[in-house]
């Protein structure tokens, strides 16, 4: 098989490229270039990931994770800037044609591109090491797109879903971390199959002023946004919303570290003003809504974590210093 039967049987996913749907896709892959409309009044949201094996996943993972993840992974960063998914390029180096996986790889690819309603417009196909870059793009109304910058003193803190899930399946994985079955399909699956928080990002859309996706754990991102927005931040980790898979499986402690510190979550932390509050605060109430109050911005250049009153020690580190983490 040539490059181009290749991007021809697997990359051409042409189906869900039609008018009727509005995809704004005017050419797609198999020119040049793509041709894109976007849509008036709207901005362009671009993001670009790549991921290597044996560096970002293991080379044998089976294909339809690795896919699914990676597409998952790339949207998330669509999500936390408020933005709609509307299309992706897919560069991607193979060191040979395995059949199997290509079909595996490309099938999951097309389900999680068609579930979140993102459409495949092209790329680039080389051989070498495996290697995977996704360029996600995506509109947002403009001057509507979340940024890191805008947090201020007052402002409470949100996290959407539930924390700490991925770092305790990798605790599974790991065998450091003996589970019940069913939590283990739980874990796992929030660890391989990251759901995009496309719904939760346009219901805040016009009432959060930041908002991140944690994808390093909530301390990290949460201070990636005080740095950017020149604040400090408090965290009551009584607050901390988690699952019941892992309140099953897990210390309090175990949890807390998991949820503050551990990575790939993907769920997004956001603030929002003393004034708006209440508009987050009705949709949780009324259950259409995800979304647990866990702290408040203040002064300062800290994130810096409380039990109730009680200021909690650098026990692992500092988590005081990671509000400076790159
Ligand atoms: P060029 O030589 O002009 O760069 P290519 O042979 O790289 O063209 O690509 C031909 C067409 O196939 C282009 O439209 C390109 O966007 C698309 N394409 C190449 N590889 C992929 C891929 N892995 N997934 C999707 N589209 C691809
Ligand atoms: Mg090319």
């Amino acid at each position: 098989m040539n490059e181009f039967e290749l991007i021809e049987k697997y990359f051409s996913f042409k189906p869900e490229v039609t008018p009727a749907l509005d995809t704004g896709v005017v050419l797609g892959v198999g020119d040049d270039a793509c041709v894109l409309n976007i849509s008036q009044g709207q901005q362009l949201v671009v993001s670009v990931d790549t991921l290597i094996a044996d560096v970002h996943f293991p080379a044998d993972a089976p294909a339809d994770r690795v896919a699914t993840r990676a597409l998952s992974v790339c949207l998330s960063d669509l999500a936390a800037m408020g933005a709609k998914a509307k299309w992706f390029t897919l560069a991607l180096t193979l060191p040979g044609t395995n059949a199997v996986w290509l079909e595996v790889f490309s099938r999951s690819l097309a389900q999680t591109a068609a579930r979140y309603r993102c459409h495949l417009v092209g790329g680039d196909t080389t051989r070498g090491p495996l290697s995977i870059t996704l360029q996600v793009m995506g509109e947002v109304r403009a001057e509507e797109a979340f940024t890191r910058s805008r947090a201020e003193p007052g402002d409470s803190v949100y996290v959407t879903g539930c924390l700490g899930d991925a770092a305790a399946a990798l605790a599974v994985l790991q065998d450091k971390l003996r589970v019940a079955e069913t939590d283990r399909q739980y874990l796992l699956s929030r660890y391989y199959f990251p759901e995009v928080r496309f719904a939760e990002a346009g219901k805040i859309r016009g009432i959060a002023k930041t908002a991140i996706d944690i994808s390093d754990g909530l301390i990290a991102d949460l201070g990636h946004i005080c740095k950017q927005s020149q604040v400090g931040a408090i965290v009551d980790v009584t607050c901390l919303p988690y699952s019941e898979n892992l309140q099953n499986c897990s210390t309090e402690k175990q949890r807390e570290d998991w949820a503050l510190t551990g990575g790939d979550d993907y769920e997004l932390c956001f603030t929002v003003s003393a004034e708006k509050r209440k508009l987050i605060d009705e949709m949780t109430l009324s259950g259409s809504l995800q979304a647990m109050a866990i702290g408040k911005i203040t002064q300062g250049d800290k994130v810096q974590c409380y039990r109730q009153d009680q200021l909690l020690e650098n026990s692992r580190g500092g988590y005081m210093h990671f509000c400076n983490a790159e």
